[in-house]
């Protein structure tokens, strides 16, 4: 591939403005943009309004008795990967990948996304590509909250008008509401499911609970077989169940209210989404639109596509989870759990928990009731607004229902 051969120009990351005040905020980056006031109506956290951003997007709203109702809307749904897995990604590197090939073939003048910090590998900064080369840079997953959108003034001052952007759910949330506000002649959104992120400082004070080196570590990821796969510098690998993990004594606003909270956990308004979950041991392609098509048929046969696997009854999982979120009491659900249990769960997980789609729909019905039991707990007058009927269908089937006041 020509990255090889060729020395690609440094990475442009703008600096961004200053953040205005937010409460409830995972910085966008559109506070930092001239039309800030515009996070009322833009916010994922404010008054989400995810029917009518369904039917703009994607041409309609999600089906209520299909795989929609978790997924939201699609044409298409994979396990995939690519053939030849691309060095520094996070799974095989599809997400990236796709974006390079809209850079190869001259379909887009830039790529805003992120690249590691070049002081902290670990910390999300923001950039804008326009080299395909510049791609393998950015390949990879960092924890922590990174301005994305305070990158569309520096790419409209460069004359960019036609974009792909690589995102996580709520910066896709809020730049679809302002889309039409920007001028674009072409707009690809490539996302990625995202769920229980965390400052990248706490993602440090967790690093450290896992190894004595905790600077060694290139490599994190929750697997969908129930275990955190770390790697290390030396090229060594260390696998730990997730009930296994030291996480009793982190502090319970671990995670953000934000991520405890989000409604929307597989970026149901980008054209293609990029995950693992639904993959077993390989990646998860959910095309949305004719657009998210026109990308996985850039790919060509440089990926391989075949229908998901769905195994196993999640109810029994996500109902432990709901009670474990209880009784934690706004800690992290497993805080509870006795220590003899652990290392017996832990090996019984992957043998008999939900694999595949199954297990996807399990991790979207936890977010949904994550997101009711936190909200009712500490910002009760805030669900009326924050919580769309999606999430009210999908916590249904555990009893969680809207009280008073609850529903819009
Ligand atoms: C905090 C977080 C939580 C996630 N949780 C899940 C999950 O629960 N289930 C699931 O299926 N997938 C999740 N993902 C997505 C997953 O980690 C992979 O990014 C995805 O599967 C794509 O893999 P890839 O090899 O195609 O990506 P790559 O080709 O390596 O590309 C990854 C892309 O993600 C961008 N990126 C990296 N970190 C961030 C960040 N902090 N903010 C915004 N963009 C970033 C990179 O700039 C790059 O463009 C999460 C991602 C993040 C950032
Ligand atoms: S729209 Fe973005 S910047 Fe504005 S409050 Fe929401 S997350 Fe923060
Ligand atoms: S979990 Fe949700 S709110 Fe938190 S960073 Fe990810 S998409 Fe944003």
């Amino acid at each position: 591939m020509s990255m090889k051969d060729t020395v690609p120009p440094p990475l442009f990351a703008p600096e961004p403005r200053a953040a205005a005040p937010r409460s409830l905020c995972t910085d966008c980056g559109l506070s930092r943009l001239e039309i800030a006031g515009e996070c009322g109506q833009a916010c994922q956290f404010i008054r989400p309004d995810y029917p009518t951003m369904e039917d703009r997007v994607q041409g309609r709203q999600r089906q209520t008795d299909t795989d929609e109702r978790f997924f939201g809307p699609y044409k298409k749904m994979y396990r995939a990967a690519l053939k030849e897995p691309l060095e520094g990604a996070q799974w095989t590197g599809l997400t990236t990948r796709i974006a390079q090939r809209l850079l190869e073939e001259g379909a887009v003048d830039a790529v805003l996304t992120m690249a590691p910090d070049p002081d902290d590998k670990w910390k999300p900064l923001p950039v804008i590509v326009t080299d395909p080369a510049q791609m393998a840079q950015v390949r990879g997953m960092r924890m922590g909250y990174a301005p994305l959108l305070s990158l569309l003034e520096p790419a409209a001052a460069a004359g960019h008008k036609r974009l792909a952007i690589i995102g996580i759910p709520c910066q896709v949330y809020a730049l679809r509401r302002i889309e039409a506000q920007l001028g674009l002649e072409k707009l690809y959104v490539i996302g990625t499911p995202c769920s229980d992120n965390t400052t990248t400082a706490n993602f440090h004070d967790f690093l450290g609970r896992l190894s004595d080196d905790p600077d060694t570590i290139t490599y994190l990821e929750f697997r969908a077989d129930y275990h955190v796969e770390l790697r290390f510098e030396d090229g060594s690998h260390r696998e730990i169940p997730f009930l296994k993990l030291p996480l009793s004594d982190l502090s319970p606003d671990f995670f953000p209210l934000t991520c405890r909270t989000c409604v929307d956990y597989t970026n149901v308004l980008a054209d293609i989404t990029v995950g693992y979950m639904g993959g077993e041991g390989e990646q998860w392609l959910i095309v949305r639109n004719e657009r998210g098509q026109e990308l996985l048929d850039r790919l060509g046969d440089e990926v391989r596509l075949s229908a998901p696997g769905d195994k196993g009854k999640r109810a029994g999982a996500v109902k432990g989870f709901l009670e474990n979120t209880r009784r934690a009491a706004g800690g992290l659900p497993l805080r509870k759990m006795p220590d003899w249990v652990r290392p017996i769960v832990a090996w019984m997980m992957p043998r008999i928990g939900p694999r595949g789609l199954e297990f996807a729909r399990a991790r979207v019905e936890m977010k949904a009731v994550e997101t009711v039991l936190h909200l009712r707990r500490e910002e009760p007058k805030k669900i009326k607004w924050m919580i769309p009927a999606h999430v009210w269908a999908l916590a249904k089937p555990y009893d969680l229902t809207p009280e008073d006041g609850e529903e819009r």
